[in-house]
Formats: structure tokens, sequence, C-alpha cells
């Protein structure tokens, strides 16, 4: 019988990364999107040699319309979606670029929801599959120097607990992970100043794809990974949003004097 099949966006480094290795690792064939098709070969390649299973690299820009429909008509074969790739920008909106303003919703949310619908209307029809889809803690309260980050996180939570809602029943699993501070790529890409940021905040990338990984395998609506993620996760969740941005602004503001 062949391995189930995984396609991970976002592949090529951090989480994205450890999805890859650690599905490998669980008995799954893995397919690596990303854009940098270098870093995607030597991944497959080191995959293919330590687990025997196969890797296949797709490279694509998910931010262009051509290369997502290419993702889209593969995620309608696989077993696993896991919508990772994501990146953030900080700053004061204002003053920031508009056009990476708009690519970062397009890869955050529009490549994320194309994606998740092409896998789940194939997956339902087949009556079995899985989706994880990458958010944020930062989703859980507006974020002043986040503003889009944050707001587009906070659709990825919505949106995946409510189609997790709908397709019970269905056969197909539907999570999102909402990790916290993860030493990653992620925050030199966003320019975001990370030094400041306390050590027992932060999370390495296995535990957090390990998080996402088990979350999904047992149907979880949202996985927090990590005690300290969980407990910020749920004040959060329960504390009116004109208390958690003036603290996120004043926190911000600390970390940049
Ligand atoms: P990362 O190390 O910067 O990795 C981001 C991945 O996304 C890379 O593989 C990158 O590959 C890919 N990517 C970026 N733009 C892309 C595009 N246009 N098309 C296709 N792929 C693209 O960041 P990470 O921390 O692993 O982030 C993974 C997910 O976790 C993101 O959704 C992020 O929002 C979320 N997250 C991260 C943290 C954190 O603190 N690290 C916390 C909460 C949530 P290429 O550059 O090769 O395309």
């Amino acid at each position: 019988m062949s391995n189930p099949v995984a396609l991970i966006t976002g592949a090529s480094v951090g989480i994205g990364e450890q999805f890859a290795r650690q599905l490998s690792e669980r008995g799954h064939d893995v397919v690596l999107v990303a854009r940098d098709t270098a870093r995607l070969e030597a991944l497959a390649k080191e995959i293919e040699g330590r687990s025997g299973a196969s890797a296949e690299v797709l490279a694509a820009d998910l931010t262009d319309d051509l290369q997502l429909a290419t993702v889209e008509a593969r995620v309608r074969t696989v077993d696993l979606l896991v919508n990772n790739a994501g990146f953030g920008t900080f700053g004061a909106f204002h003053t920031l670029d508009i056009e990476t303003e708009i690519r970062e919703i397009d890869l955050n949310v529009t490549a994320l929801v194309r994606l998740t619908r092409a896998a789940a209307g194939a997956m339902v029809e087949r009556g079995s599959g899985g989706i994880l889809n990458v958010s944020s803690l930062a989703g859980f309260q507006p974020g002043p120097s986040n503003a889009v980050y944050s707001a587009t996180k906070a659709f990825v939570t919505s949106f995946t607990e409510a189609v997790h809602e709908e397709l019970k029943g269905t056969g197909v699993s539907v999570t999102a992970l909402c990790p916290g501070f993860t030493h990653t790529e992620f925050q030199v890409r966003a320019n975001a100043p990370a030094s400041s940021v306390p050590g027992f905040l932060w999370q390495e990338a296995p535990e957090v794809a390990r998080a996402g990984l088990d979350g999904v395998a047992k149907n979880r609506s949202i996985v927090i990974p990590g005690a300290v993620n969980k407990v910020m996760g749920n004040l959060s969740a329960v504390t009116p949003h004109a208390i958690t941005r003036r603290v996120g602004a004043a926190v911000l503001k600390r970390a940049n004097h």
C-alpha cells in the first residue's frame, strides 16, 4: 500500500521544514512548497535519504495567481494539507509599504483559503483527510505595530474554526495551530524587534510542529503549543480588546526604546 501524502506550504525553513521532516518520519510522502527551490531540493534529498519517504518539490510563490493554481490542483489529491506559509510586517501601518501589506494578505489569507477549499472539496468526497492551518497567538487580539499580520491571523483562526465545525462527521479533520514566539526566520523577515522578548516566551520549531500534527490527528479545532502560550491565549480570549490592544501597544513601545 502506498504512503499517505502530505503537502506543506512554507516547507523550506522554520516550522514548515519541521512539519515536513516529522511527517516523513510518521510515514507520509511529502510535497514541499515554497519559493526557494534550492532549499526545498536539499531538504527533499535529506528526507528521502533518511526516512525512505518520497519528497516532491513544488516550487511556487503562493501570491502569484498562476503558481497558486498549480498548487491548488496538487492539493486535490493529497491526504493532509498543511497551510503553513506566512509572513509578518512590523511598524506603524501608515508607514508600511502598501504592496507588501497586500502581499501579506494574499499569502496569509487568500492562498490559505483557496488551498483549503481545493483540499476540503476533494477530501469530503473521499470521506477522509486533514487540513492544518497555521495561525498565531497574534490573532487573539488587535496588534498595534502588527496590524495587518494580527488581522490575517484572526481571520485564519476564525475561518478554520468555522470549517472545522462544518466538516464534523465527514471524516475530514480541520485544525488551527496558534503558536507564540518561535525561533525561525520569521522575526528577521518581519523586521521585528525580537531581542527584547524574554526567553521563557520562546519555543523551538520542532515542538510547535509536533503539537500541530498531534492536534490535527485528533481533529482538535485549535491547538496552542506550550504551557505559557496556553495561559496567554486563554487570557487574551477572555479579556476585552480595549485592554489587550493597549497592553500590546505599551509592550511594543517599551521594546522599541
Ligand atoms: P519562516 O521561518 O520565515 O518561514 C516562512 C516560510 O514561508 C518559508 O518556508 C518561506 O519560504 C515561505 N514563504 C514565504 N513567502 C512565501 C510565498 N510568497 N510563497 C510561498 N511560500 C512562502 O517563518 P515560520 O516562523 O516558520 O512561519 C511559519 C508560519 O508560522 C507562518 O504562517 C507564521 O505566520 C506562523 N507563526 C510564526 C511564529 C514565529 O514566532 N515564528 C509565531 C506564530 C505563528 P520561501 O522564502 O522559500 O518562499
